[in-house]
């Protein structure tokens, strides 16, 4: 029999009922033996996350402040979640303990690893399973990346019958002190622990029944993304749809392990399922978009027969440090697609130097753009993509600033106006919803 890797999120083990709803899951289907919790998140919308309150403690210490107000908070939720579980744990005790250790570490990390620590350790008795301790299984070099021979070393600690709860989010350095992955990072010690324990499945429990094929702020009805590859899921997360974090993605990958994304309140939902590969089914898998973008653009006639011109306008970028994101040419002109936050300032220096350096008849800046990527492997195979996107934002009287489809052709990247982001992803959603 095979095994799952189960990660549960903060709002699926925020409160008891939500800890038994994910116990029942577990015991639902004996292959799910790792078994990896997030710390509590919220209950409700104003209520407060336990890693945040952790990190207003480190802030106080920092800070010589009286940190009495969010250790009160944090040690009353793990005392209600433990009496309300009836699983025997002095959480005072564990504070105190806590407290002390954190006066040794000047990085926020320890602390705020203590939100996962003490949720599996509550979680571990109630599933008849091993609490397994990160630290010193899950290794960080000392750039703070993941070291390869984790899998090794956690594959030996989760050998054996049983089920295994490995808290998430931290590991440590190579001096033993604990270290923690970005925020959300229980995510990625999912993904390791199903690496190293060889599962066949890893299984992401949240609050949401899967990936949509756009954001439902702007379609509130989008379809739910029955299958999609890490590929494709790579290039929606890069254009800001956030579903796991970024760094969950590699070592499942890698390994050719399945991720399906669940929802703990509706557990009979099948959720999304991200695959190495897929049959593409349909061409379009999913559409995202994003606002912030700053276009410079270089007009020259003659420009396709002019050498060294795009390296000269780069290495003005280059001397800026400043990174672009993309770059459609014509044959008379380049445009340098830039986020506003890399930019910054630099703007007005950048198309001086230019006009400067490349002599072109004109050089000028198209702030307030929105960058529109509509994602699927399908779009190789199928002929008139970019046609019925192009169709679509002409009907729905959208501008069309950019339109750049790299040589993978998994991908169509298009700039419109900030104000039009919405209407340009609406229509391009209907045009492909249920294209085949
Ligand atoms: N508890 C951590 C956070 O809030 C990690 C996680 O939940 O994935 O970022």
């Amino acid at each position: 029999m095979g095994s799952i890797t189960s990660k549960f999120g903060g709002t699926s083990l925020a409160s008891a009922a939500m800890i038994r709803q994910a116990v029942a899951i577990i015991n639902r289907d004996p292959r799910r033996r790792f078994i990896v919790p997030s710390a509590p998140g919220k209950r409700t919308p104003d209520d407060k996350k336990i890693t945040d309150l952790l990190l207003t403690w480190h802030a106080a210490l920092k800070n010589d402040l009286d940190p009495g107000q969010p250790i009160a908070i944090i040690t009353q939720r793990f005392s209600e979640l433990a009496g309300e579980l009836g699983v025997a744990i002095d959480i005072e005790k564990e504070i105190a303990e806590i407290g002390s250790e954190a006066k040794k570490y000047d990085t926020p990390d320890y602390l705020a690893s203590r939100g996962e620590y003490l949720n599996a350790r509550i979680l571990a008795p109630l599933l008849g399973a091993k609490f397994v301790d990160p630290a010193g299984l899950i290794l960080f070099d000392y750039e703070g990346r993941l070291d390869e021979n984790t899998y090794e070393i956690l594959g030996d600690a989760l050998k054996g019958e049983g089920r295994f709860v490995v808290p998430g989010f931290y590991g440590s350095d190579p001096e033993g002190h604990i270290r923690t992955f970005s925020r959300g990072g229980s995510d990625v010690t999912g993904s390791v622990v199903s690496r190293a324990s060889g599962s066949e499945l890893y299984e992401n429990w949240t609050d949401v029944s899967g990936i949509r094929m756009t954001d439902p702020r702007i379609v509130p009805n989008a379809r739910r993304i029955d299958e999609i590859t890490y590929g494709e899921l790579r290039e929606l997360a890069y254009m800001g749809a956030s579903v796991i974090h970024d760094e969950a993605i590699f070592p499942v990958q890698r390994a050719g392990i399945p991720m399906n994304i669940r929802n703990t309140m509706q557990p009979d939902d099948p959720g999304t399922m991200i695959l190495p590969e897929r049959l593409p089914k349909q061409p379009v898998i999913g559409i995202a978009a994003k606002k912030g973008f700053t276009m410079i653009n270089i007009e020259k006639t003659m420009m396709n027969r002019e050498v060294g011109l795009a390296r000269r306008a780069l290495s003005i970028l280059e001397e800026h440090r400043v990174s672009f994101e993309h770059m459609p040419t014509s044959i008379d002109s380049i445009s340098l697609i830039i986020r506003d936050d890399e930019l910054k300032q630099h703007g007005l220096s950048i198309v001086t130097a230019i006009d400067r350096v490349c002599e072109p008849d004109r050089v000028w800046l198209t702030p307030g753009i929105s960058l529109i990527a509509t994602v699927g492997e399908g779009m190789s195979h199928h002929i008139g993509v970019a046609a019925r996107l192009t169709a679509a934002l002409a009907e729905a009287r959208v501008n069309l600033r950019v339109l750049d489809q790299g040589a993978s052709e998994t991908n169509i990247i298009i700039g419109v106006n900030e104000d039009d982001m919405e209407t340009a992803v609406q229509a391009i959603y209907s045009a492909f919803e249920n294209w085949k």
